[in-house]
Order: C-alpha cells, then structure tokens, then sequence
C-alpha cells in the first residue's frame, strides 16, 4: 500500500501536518517513537501558547493536538524512521524495525533532542543525578542542591520549576547574560533558591555512585572551583535529530533541515517542519505554522502529481 502522506516524528509540527493533512482526505501514516508530543511532553506548563491564557501542562497540549489528528484518521506506527529513499514520484520509508513503508509525500518533523555536554562523568552518571529533563526527575531532588546548565529558556525556567523540589538551585552559565526571555530571567533573579554562577563551564561531573559535585571553569581567569551538588540538570538545548537524512536533504552546518518558504526539502516531495529546520525560533506556535505550512504544500504537490 502506498500512503499519500507519511510523516517522521510526533510533536507538534508533525501533529498539525497530520491534522492538516487528514482532514485534506489523505492517507496519513505517522511513525513516531513513543507516545505522541515530542519535547513539549516533558514541560511542566506552557504559557505561551495561544488560547490557554492560564497556560496548559505540556503532557496535556500533546495529547490534545494528538487526539484531534486522530479524530480525521491519522494512523500511527510506534517506530522510529532509519532512511528515507527517493525513487522519485515514490518515497521508500524503512523504520528502525526494518519495516518498510511507501508514500508519495514525506513530511519530517522529528524534531531535536538534548545536547549532551560531553564531559567526564556525565555518561556514567545519567540516571544517577544527571537528568536532561527537569519535569521528569525534579521530585528525586527534595531538598536537594542541584545544579542547572544553560542559559536559555529552558534552563533558565526549569531552575525556577525545580525549586519546588530542591532547596538550592545553581544555574551555571558559561556567559555574562542569559538569552532566555525577559519573563523568564526576571523569575529566576526574584527567586531566593535560585542562584546564577555566570561565566563558568562545566567540566566533569564527579560521584562515586551518584553525582557529588561538579567541577566548573571559570571562564574568564580559567580557575577551577568545585561546587557540592547532589544533581545537575542538563539544560544546555538541543541537537536536531537528522542523521536519517544525511545525505538525501540538505542540511546545515550543524545538522539541522534546510527549507524553503513552503517547507520544501532539496528534494521534491520531501518536506520538513518544526524544531529538525534551520529556523531562528523554536517555539511550539511556530512548529505548530511549520506543520500547517508542511501538509498545505505537501497537497499541493501531490495535486501537482496528477
Ligand atoms: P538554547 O536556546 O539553544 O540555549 C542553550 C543554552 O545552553 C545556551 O545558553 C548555551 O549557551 C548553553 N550551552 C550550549 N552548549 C553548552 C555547553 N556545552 N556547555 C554549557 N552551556 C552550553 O536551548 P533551549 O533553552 O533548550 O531552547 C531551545 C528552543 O526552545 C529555543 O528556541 C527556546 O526559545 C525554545 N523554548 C522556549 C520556551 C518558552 O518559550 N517558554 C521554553 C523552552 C524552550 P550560549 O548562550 O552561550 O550559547
């Protein structure tokens, strides 16, 4: 069977492509791995997306966007997209389970996952102190003194969020100013749990079992300093999740999907939404367009294809 639509990953952007898409009466397949969201599953609240003045639980905008794309018969597959191959007017979709499927269109909207700092200690003590996602491990840390990495929205919100759990909250930056929005930066300078260490990079994460401390650089004079934690969040944003399709789209220098201004790939029929694109702003209103935009000329093209 050949689907008109297929497209890689669940979060928002791909959500409203499947919306779009079905309710334009075309075959959909959705493959995502888990359950449908993306990164907003793991936000504690939202407060920026249109229509929720008092903001929305992450968990529950996913599961909203899912269950209206699923109302127009969007099918979905638990799996992950390993290739993508262009036969031309087909496209060839194999999943990481080796399942092969085919359709016309492709939209990619699988989005970005956390960046690792990539230093001593932080492999070997993930799950033990070290978390990428502060609405999933905040509560281990009652009481705690925990560490922050980052300096962007997500850093600079999730260390105020953790302070309903942590007694002490550290966030580390490795500048002299936040790029958080304003909003954001004035809750957690108002905040007496939360204190900003600016200029200092990390630079191993030490603990026999558990995280201990972390050892930090000042950037500036280079003098190390080490400071007694029992966690540390790492904010430090995001790597675009691409290498499916190294080699078939063009990408930019740090991986992530070039577009046009209709979402169009290198590649005709391939098209490309959300947080994956090169794009100067990552936010699940303008993933939300992008997926508008992906599914609107993903139908123009099959039309074209007539
Ligand atoms: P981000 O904006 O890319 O910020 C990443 C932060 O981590 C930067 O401050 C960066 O420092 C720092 N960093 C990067 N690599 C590092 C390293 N190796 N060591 C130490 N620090 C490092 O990522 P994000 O905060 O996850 O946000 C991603 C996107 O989602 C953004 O577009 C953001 O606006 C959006 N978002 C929005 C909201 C909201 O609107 N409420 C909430 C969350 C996320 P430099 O500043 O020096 O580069």
């Amino acid at each position: 069977m050949i689907y008109d639509i297929i497209i890689a990953g669940g979060g928002p952007a791909g959500l409203t492509a499947a919306l779009y898409s079905c309710r334009a009466g075309r075959k959909t397949l959705m493959i995502c791995r888990g359950f449908p969201g993306g990164q907003i599953m793991q936000a504690d609240i939202i407060e920026n997306y249109p229509g929720f003045p008092d903001g929305i639980s992450g968990m529950e905008l996913g599961s909203l966007f899912y269950a209206q794309a699923e109302k127009y018969g969007l099918e979905t597959v638990y799996d992950g997209v390993s290739a993508i191959e262009d036969e031309g007017a087909v496209k060839k979709v194999v999943s990481d389970s080796g399942t092969v499927y085919r359709s016309q269109a492709v939209i990619l909207a699988t989005g970005a996952s956390p960046r690792r700092l990539d230093i001593p200690g932080e492999d070997r003590l993930t799950g033990k102190g070290v978390s990428y996602c502060a609405t999933c491990d905040g509560a281990l840390f009652k009481g705690r003194t925990v560490a922050v990495i980052g300096g962007g929205d997500t850093a600079v919100g999730e260390a105020v969020f953790l302070t309903r759990f942590a007694e002490k909250v550290y966030l580390i930056h490795r500048r002299d100013a936040f790029r958080a929005s304003k909003i954001l930066q004035e809750r957690a300078f108002a905040n007496e749990k939360v204190s900003v260490l600016w200029n200092r990079a990390p630079v191993e994460i030490i603990g026999k079992d558990r995280v201990e401390s972390l050892l930090l650089r000042d950037t500036l004079s280079g003098e190390e300093e080490t400071l007694l934690c029992g966690g540390v969040f790492v904010l430090a944003g995001t790597v675009p999740e691409s290498s499916f399709v190294k080699g078939l789209v063009s990408l930019d220098e740090k991986g992530y999907i070039i577009t046009d201004s209709r979402m169009g790939t290198s590649v005709p029929g391939i098209f490309s939404a959300g947080d994956v694109n090169k794009k100067d702003f990552r936010q699940v209103a303008t993933a939300v367009g992008d997926g508008a935009n992906a599914a609107h000329f993903a139908e123009i093209y099959l039309e074209n294809l007539k």
